[in-house]
């Protein structure tokens, strides 16, 4: 394949092929380890208008991104995103752009799996953290096991492939964990644990939450073969096939082990700020050189430069009383 003279190439040699576009910092859950219950979000004025962060995505991917996801907070509470979705979609045909997907909490999926797959979705990545409906309601706060289970057989039955996403967290999850997993491949979805990150003020201590997925693995291993495979889908999970049941289990190991040295990624903000690093507090304004200009040529500059500046990793530490990584919660930069 020929490169894009207009390729993003950070000063590590890191080339930039993904865009992770939080639609949204707000939710209709609040999960424990990503929110307070008592949550300021952004004034709405202060968001770009769907057009906007249109805009922004094509100029990504011309500029080399070949990889969209969606996220948020919960990308399917933001109005009117469906049409931005079918919009993006467009540039999947030919339009430089191979895969446009996103991640949600599933509550919205009974009424959008259908149209999402109109759109050129293929994958979406459903976070749940337990299939114990009390807790599931303890640990979202807000959401409902059985609405999210509605929405993935609707996702099911529209074609979408999911993979299941759950955080894994010290004495709420840690002994489910099998079950999810026997239960996930059970129903042809592939599944991925995911440490706690240091993002945000919430309401509890991350000591008390945080649980290292190599012990995790460990104690899987125990019970199941767990093989390593190459199998990559252009974010930081490292996979394995699980012998016993023919399904793919990923670990993202922000903590136990940093996975920085292949980021091909930048993550957008629903108001035009551009993280070069999810654990990183740097950022580039897009908004004003998108506003400033009705040509793109400001805000290609702008993103430029940024890359210039890309990190060579995160710092996250987790102890007890220290103050988050970064202050920012998951749910602004997105997941
Ligand atoms: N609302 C959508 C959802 O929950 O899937 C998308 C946004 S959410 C911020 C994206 C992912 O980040 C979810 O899988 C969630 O579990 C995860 N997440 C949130 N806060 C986190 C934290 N502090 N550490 C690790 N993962 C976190
Ligand atoms: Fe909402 Fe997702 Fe954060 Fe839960 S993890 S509060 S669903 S944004």
């Amino acid at each position: 394949m020929t490169q894009n003279p207009a390729s993003m190439i950070d000063p590590f040699g890191r080339m930039v092929e993904y865009l992770r576009v939080s639609v949204t910092d707000r939710c209709d859950f609040r999960c424990v380890y990503c929110m307070a219950e008592d949550m300021t979000f952004l004034p709405k004025k202060e968001l770009l208008t769907l057009e906007e962060l249109e805009r922004l995505c094509t100029v990504f991917v011309q500029k080399g991104v070949r990889k969209l996801r969606l996220t948020g907070g919960e990308p399917l509470v933001r109005r009117g995103v469906m049409q931005l979705i079918e919009n993006l979609g467009k540039l999947l045909d030919g339009g430089g752009l191979d895969e446009l997907t996103l991640t949600t909490n599933g509550s919205q999926l009974a009424k959008y799996a259908d149209q999402l797959v109109g759109a050129g979705v293929k994958r979406i990545n459903v976070s749940i953290d337990t299939l114990d409906e009390d807790k599931f309601a303890k640990i979202t706060r807000w959401g409902r096991l059985p609405q999210v289970m509605t929405g993935l057989e609707a996702a099911k039955k529209a074609g979408l492939q999911v993979k299941i996403n759950a955080v894994a967290l010290k004495e709420v999850n840690e002994h489910e964990i099998e079950t999810m997993l026997k239960w996930a491949h059970g129903e042809g979805f592939d599944f991925t644990l995911i440490e706690t990150m240091p993002l945000g003020e919430i309401d509890e201590d991350r000591t008390d939450q945080y649980l290292p997925l190599s012990t995790v693995r460990e104690r899987l291993e125990a019970n199941y073969s767990l093989a390593d495979i190459p199998y990559k889908t252009g974010g930081p999970a490292r996979y394995v096939k699980v012998k016993e049941t023919g399904g793919r289990l990923g670990f993202i190991t922000p903590m136990t082990h940093n996975f920085c040295e292949s980021c091909n990624r930048v993550r957008l903000t629903c108001t035009g700020t551009l993280y070069m690093c999810l654990g990183q507090d740097d950022a580039a304004d897009l908004r004003g050189p998108l506003r400033e200009s009705e040509g793109n040529e400001l805000v290609a500059q702008a993103i430029d430069e940024a890359i210039l500046r890309k990190p060579k990793g995160h710092d996250f530490i987790i102890g007890r009383n220290s103050a988050p990584s970064v202050s920012r919660h998951m749910s602004t930069t997105g997941g």
